[in-house]
């Protein structure tokens, strides 16, 4: 089937900056897509490409198969929903969703009943008749998604759409959003440097670093398998494996990664079953998180990292400095490529 969008070795260069290098990428009809990674790894400038706000310096930019490159943002089949929510303070909540049909020409009465009908999907037909100033932050990016969604728009680019809102509002905003997502079947193209909103929202993620993609994959994929070491660590927390004590462990040169819950803590002197690595450290830190605590255990060069349910954990912490082995089945080691 013909990607929703597509973009064919694009770059966009700032004088020497490379905002992006050769970034290709396709994503299908219907699909939530995350843009992921640091503050300046060019998520929103490849943002700004696909809705024509920006055009790139080399590559091609393809919307349902036609080539869009060049062509400005009014006149392509997107939406974009930006932070800052961008109302007009001067209208009310329900003009201000009507104003894209008005622009279009749409009838009075006709824009206030699809600007209403809008408003009920994001739980806000009650405030209509407010005034932006009257809202709280959660419901003006609420009106922000409103008005971009009453267009219709096939294809809604959001950049960081959450990230004014404190925690809890931003995780109710996401299983908001995602629901909303899914039940008008729009692709949706989502900005963040949030891993967990991007794991727990998307169906792929594209992981940025540096203007290129390092990893296009389901967050599962992304978790369980990171190609690289700086997906492994951007994504959920990874201890990376390399030099002498991956030798000594695996006998191979190769780095690799492994996740901190599937690293067990045990007794310098207990037993590891067959099949499984081992090697012997000693705590220096302890942090406690609720339900978890984090082990942070000196192995030579390295400090490992082991996570343990408190439920599972014994009543005694053994104090700093003390000996413990590390232990962990074979397969729960990721090869990384080097980079
Ligand atoms: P953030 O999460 O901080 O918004 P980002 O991943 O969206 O970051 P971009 O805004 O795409 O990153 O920027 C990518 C790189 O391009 C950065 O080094 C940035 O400084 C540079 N850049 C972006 N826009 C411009 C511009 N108009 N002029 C010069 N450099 C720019």
């Amino acid at each position: 089937m013909t990607p929703a969008i597509e973009l064919a070795g694009v770059s966009r260069l700032f004088g020497a900056v490379r905002a992006l290098d050769d970034v290709s990428l396709a994503i299908a009809g219907g699909e939530f897509f995350a843009l992921l990674g640091p503050s300046g790894s060019g998520k929103t400038t490849c943002l700004r490409l696909i809705a024509g706000f920006d055009q790139p310096t080399t590559g091609r930019v393809m919307l349902h198969g036609e080539d869009v490159t060049g062509v400005p943002p009014f006149q392509r089949s997107v939406n974009t929903v930006f932070q800052d929510y961008a109302l007009f303070p001067h209208m009310s909540v329900v003009e201000n969703v009507a104003y894209g049909p008005m622009v279009r020409g749409v009838g009075a009465d006709e824009r206030r009943r699809l600007a209403l009908e809008v408003l009920e999907l994001v739980q806000l037909a009650a405030l209509a008749d407010r005034a932006p100033s009257q809202l709280s932050g959660g419901q003006k990016q609420r009106v922000a998604l409103a008005r971009a969604l009453v267009n219709r728009p096939q294809v809604l680019l959001l950049d960081e759409p959450l990230g004014a809102l404190d925690l809890r509002l931003r995780e109710e905003m996401q299983i908001e959003l995602k629901a909303i997502q899914q039940r008008l079947g729009i692709t949706f193209v989502y900005v963040t440097h949030d891993q967990g909103e991007a794991l727990s929202m998307a169906d792929r993620v594209a992981v940025f670093r540096d203007g290129r993609i390092e990893q296009v994959d389901t967050p599962r994929e992304l978790y369980v398998r990171p190609r690289t070491a700086f997906v492994a660590r951007f994504v959920g927390s990874a201890n990376v494996i390399e030099g002498a004590l991956a030798r000594r462990l695996t006998g191979s040169d190769r780095v690799f990664a492994i996740r901190p819950e599937m690293i067990e803590v045990r007794g310098s002197d207990e037993p590891v079953p067959g099949g499984m690595l081992s090697c012997e450290g000693t705590l220096e830190e302890v942090h406690y998180h609720g339900a978890t605590s984090r082990w942070h255990v000196r192995v030579g060069e390295a400090v490992l990292t082991a996570v343990r349910a408190e439920a599972a954990a014994a009543a005694v912490i053994p104090a700093h400095g003390a000996r413990l082995r590390l232990a962990w089945a074979r397969e729960s080691l990721v090869p990384l490529e080097e980079r």
